[in-house]
């Protein structure tokens, strides 16, 4: 299943040879590293953002990140998930849905700050349908998390849309994780389920594989 998002993978290490070697002394470390993180957003009654034809952002974010996972983990990296199926990360006593989504931020915070750094995967949705593109977020508590930003913005540019021009940005107070992560932490908005023929591409499970690749790549291109 993960053979086409490799591709691009193999292109990469085909010509990254020295980082990758670099990055092998992870696979021995995996027990004592903290891992990286791979947090798909939203989850079983919280849907996140959903298109007009019924596309429910929690399960796009889900399905890039399970492929993405699995390339940093071949790379040797320890890697952790907030979530590997459809749920909220809320105490599971909780019931009213605003106590669940307070719970499931303040456990996924707690995953934040004891991670090596997250990676945060959502889809976007704005009123007016022309808008396209990846976007992403930093946190500003750390320089880190601009340097990781900006090493996967400039693959999956490179990778996947060369006419993206849309700049990184600074998290605001609103976003919670990111403005309250003490550790490196990135927000994905990997594209913008409003568009039509952008949602056409986001469900379409090469072009997932495809996203992870090029997220993957970027991970590695940073070398954390
Ligand atoms: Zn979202």
């Amino acid at each position: 299943m993960l053979v086409v998002g490799c591709i691009l993978l193999a292109v990469y290490l085909a010509i990254n040879v020295n980082k990758v070697i670099h990055s092998s002394k992870h696979q021995n470390d995996a027990q004592t590293e903290k891992v990286l993180l791979i947090d798909p957003g939203h989850g079983g009654r919280d849907g996140g953002a959903s298109a007009s034809d019924g596309t429910v952002e929690k399960n796009i974010n889900l399905a890039i990140s399970l492929p993405l996972a699995d390339m940093l983990r071949i790379f040797g990296y320890p890697v952790g998930m907030t979530r590997v199926n459809d749920r909220m990360v809320c105490d599971s006593e909780l019931v009213p849905l605003r106590q669940q989504k307070i719970s499931d931020m303040k456990n996924r915070l707690k995953k934040y700050n004891s991670s090596r750094l997250t990676i945060s995967i959502h889809q976007n949705h704005f009123s007016q349908s022309q808008y396209h593109g990846t976007q992403i977020f930093y946190g500003k508590q750390n320089e880190e998390s601009r340097l990781l930003a900006a090493s996967i913005r400039q693959i999956v540019l490179d990778k996947l849309q060369p006419q993206n021009t849309r700049e990184l940005k600074k998290a605001t107070k609103d976003i919670y994780l990111l403005s309250n992560a003490t550790t490196p932490a990135i927000i994905i908005e990997c594209g913008f389920l409003s568009n039509s023929t952008e949602l056409s591409k986001l469900k379409d499970e090469e072009y997932q594989q495809n996203m992870a690749c090029a997220i993957a790549c970027g991970v590695l291109a940073y070398n954390p």
